[in-house]
């Protein structure tokens, strides 16, 4: 028999197949809301503070006012893990602008729906972290930062989407995106970094990319280990003459690119940089981040 799964949804617990929102709600109309997608390994919410500081930054860019303390809704994440009884978990948690009517002003809105998603993480296929994967440039460009900045994780994702459709029908299951200049942006739902003689690149904020919580843990690892990164404009040529090229994010956590646009990187293997980084963050996503099952964590190791 399947477990039963629970979805919070502003202080109630209702059953996954009964779970809704309104069709009037403005996150279904109009993509008005944002949210967050994190990870539980072992029990450990790796990094929640961090995700629901992007959260409420998220919020406050957009006039949304989240009806709870960040305490709160911390709280309200690890019980959320907790009542689904889940150790390792991806959890969706979805702010809407709640329900109005069909005009777009948002003044129309009810209270926001605040509502948590706990469920079983999809594993990417180890061969794609052993053999890399490969991506291709698409038309479709990055939002520009004074439209919708990327860096507000909101339900409008449809530029991330035509982007995902595009790599697909290129045959291949990530995209390159570009920002209006024509610079490496991200992925259609990833970080970029390259590696270039040891030393690691990735575009900063400005060029128009979310503020990853995978690639701060990834830049805090290089901090660690004595690799130099630098937050710098790159293009597509830089990719291509990359030596390693990885993309970062809370799915794919670390993954090798090993061809872009048909131009193989470096020796077309993940490198050693890439492995290695990979290797140190799977050691840190199990110790840093809140407890979501705190009474056994104390309990004595044997
Ligand atoms: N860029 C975009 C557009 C994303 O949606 C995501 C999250 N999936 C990322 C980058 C990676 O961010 P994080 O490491 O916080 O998951």
């Amino acid at each position: 028999m399947k477990e039963q799964r629970w979805v919070y949804m502003n202080g109630d617990y209702v059953k996954k197949e009964e779970a809704t929102v309104s069709i009037f709600d403005h996150g279904f109309l109009y993509g008005d809301g944002i949210f967050e997608g994190i990870r539980v390994y072992d029990g450990n919410v790796f990094r929640l503070r961090d995700h629901l500081i992007r959260l409420y930054e998220s919020a406050h860019s957009i006039l949304l006012e989240i009806p709870y303390t960040i305490e709160k809704m911390e709280e309200a994440v690890l019980q959320s893990i907790r009542k689904n009884q889940l150790k390792n978990a991806y959890i969706r948690l979805v702010i809407t602008r709640g329900k109005g009517d069909l005009s777009l002003d948002p003044s129309t809105c009810e209270d926001p729906k605040v509502i948590i998603i706990v469920d079983q993480v999809k594993m990417f296929p180890q061969r794609m972290y052993d053999e890399g994967v490969s991506i291709v440039t698409v038309p479709t460009r990055r939002n520009v930062p004074d439209a919708l900045n990327p860096k507000i994780k909101s339900l409008n994702y449809l530029n991330n989407i035509l982007v995902k459709m595009e790599a697909n029908q290129a045959g291949v299951g990530e995209a390159l995106m570009l920002n209006q200049a024509g610079y490496v942006a991200e992925g259609s739902g990833d970080n970029i970094f390259i590696v270039k003689k040891g030393i690691l690149f990735t575009p900063p904020g400005y060029i128009g990319a979310l503020d990853g919580i995978t690639r701060q843990a990834i830049m805090d690892l290089c901090g660690r280990h004595g690799y130099t990164v630098k937050e710098e404009p790159f293009t597509r040529h830089d990719v291509y003459v990359a030596d390693e090229v990885f993309l970062t994010g809370t799915a794919a956590e670390v993954i090798a690119v090993v061809k872009v646009d048909g131009r193989m990187v470096g020796d077309g293997k993940p490198g050693p940089i890439t492995n290695h980084l990979l290797e140190e963050f799977r050691g840190l996503v199990t110790i840093d981040g809140t407890q979501a099952y705190p009474e056994e964590a104390d309990e004595p190791q044997l």
